[in-house]
């Protein structure tokens, strides 16, 4: 209890703060629930990059046909923590789906199968070139099998996870006020909540965050169509210039675009153009656009994550930088900040926050 004039003003304790409800602070608060932590989290309900993003668990470049940073680990766990959470919130927003490469030559169909005998690609290329049966796609050359892949609604499991805080009474959906917060050497508070750390998990509005070293973040704009395409009859995700993700009901996410040094969340009619040119290379059924969305990847110069504090022994820590795989990477980036902060188990130097400060 703190004295404040006359006013007697109850603290409550808790052991974190987490600033942000995107699949980052989603996956925070998961470690917190699983080591029976008390927290509050703040979130302000606007659309950040999870809710935008196509949720695609896929651990492969399909540009070269390499595999991402970490990608049977960071697999692994994001497909324990979706289904785990899936069958604990009674949901289905996690499904198994194949992501089928459209290959566009011979060259490429030989390409495919060399990379696919390769050890570190043996468990994520399927050898086979698989003949294209769909008339409404144009695939003369057949395509390559993704295994393991899958796909997240993220706007369901948000929305329900939110619900979940909510009923623990434990989300305040406002805006944190950076200003209000004070640090203290072995505690933060912020209004009347006193906590051991404080984790900003803010996506690209971190950089409005003053404890934030602003430059270290690269905004990297990313728009898709919604298109409702009743003969496409396409049940796997597709990717060729651009992904075709099925969401259902005959529906489809065309995209993404890139676009660096953007921070506005508005969808252009560029991107929208780039889209409907790229889809025209790939479909010839009809379809209708519904609906365009678009979003800010928070990506890095190395394209690693930021986790950590700033200053050593801070009671601030940061989890951002998940760039463009964040759906992928989150929950097996929230353990080594879990394990940071309460084990000491130093961060790798690719992930800690402090390896490229000013
Ligand atoms: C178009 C697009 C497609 C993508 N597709 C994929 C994909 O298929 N697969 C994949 O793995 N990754 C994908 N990504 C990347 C992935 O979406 C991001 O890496 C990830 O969502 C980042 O999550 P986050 O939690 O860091 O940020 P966010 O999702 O932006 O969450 C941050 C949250 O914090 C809140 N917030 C911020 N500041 C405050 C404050 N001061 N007070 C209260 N609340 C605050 C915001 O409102 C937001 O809710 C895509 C991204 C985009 C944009």
């Amino acid at each position: 209890m703190i004295l404040r004039g006359f006013i007697f003003i109850e603290m409550q304790e808790v052991d974190y703060i987490v600033v942000g409800q995107g699949i980052a602070g989603l996956s925070f608060c998961e470690q917190l629930r699983d080591h029976n932590k008390s927290f509050i989290v703040y979130d302000h309900s606007e659309k950040g990059a999870t809710l935008t993003s196509a949720g695609v668990l896929n651990p492969t470049v399909l540009k070269r046909f390499t595999r991402v940073w970490n990608a049977e680990k960071h697999l692994e766990e994001a497909k324990q923590l979706y289904s785990r959470l899936a069958k604990e919130l009674n949901l289905s927003f996690f499904t198994e789906i194949p992501i089928l490469r459209r290959i566009n030559s011979v060259e490429e169909q030989n390409n495919w199968t060399v990379k696919s005998d390769k050890r570190e690609m043996e468990p994520f290329l399927s050898p086979e070139i698989i003949d294209n049966d769909n008339p409404n796609i144009n695939a003369p050359f057949g395509f390559g099998k993704v295994l393991g892949t899958g796909r997240i609604d993220t706007h369901v499991m948000i929305n329900a996870y939110k619900e979940l805080l909510q009923e623990k009474q434990c989300l305040r959906e406002e805006y944190f006020e950076h200003s209000l917060l004070v640090e203290n050497k072995d505690h933060v508070t912020y209004k009347t909540i006193r906590a051991d750390h404080i984790v900003f998990a803010e996506g690209p509005k971190v950089i409005h965050n003053p404890y934030f070293q602003k430059d270290q973040l690269i905004s990297n704009k990313g728009e898709y169509l919604i298109i409702h395409a009743p003969k496409l009859k396409l049940d796997s995700i597709l990717k060729a210039s651009i992904f075709i993700i099925p969401i259902g009901d005959d529906h489809y996410k065309i995209g993404a675009t890139y676009s660096h040094g953007d921070y506005t969340s508005n969808p252009t009619t560029g991107a929208r153009e780039e889209l409907i040119s790229k889809l025209s290379d790939i479909i010839s059924c009809p379809y209708q656009i519904k609906d365009q969305v678009a979003g800010i990847r928070p990506t890095t110069r190395d394209r690693r994550p930021l986790l950590g504090p700033i200053e050593s022994n801070s009671r601030i820590s940061f989890f951002n930088g998940l760039g463009t795989r964040g759906i992928i990477a989150a929950p097996s980036l929230s353990k080594q900040l879990f394990n940071f902060l309460e084990n000491g188990i130093e961060l790798p130097e690719e992930m800690d926050i402090r390896r490229n400060l000013n």
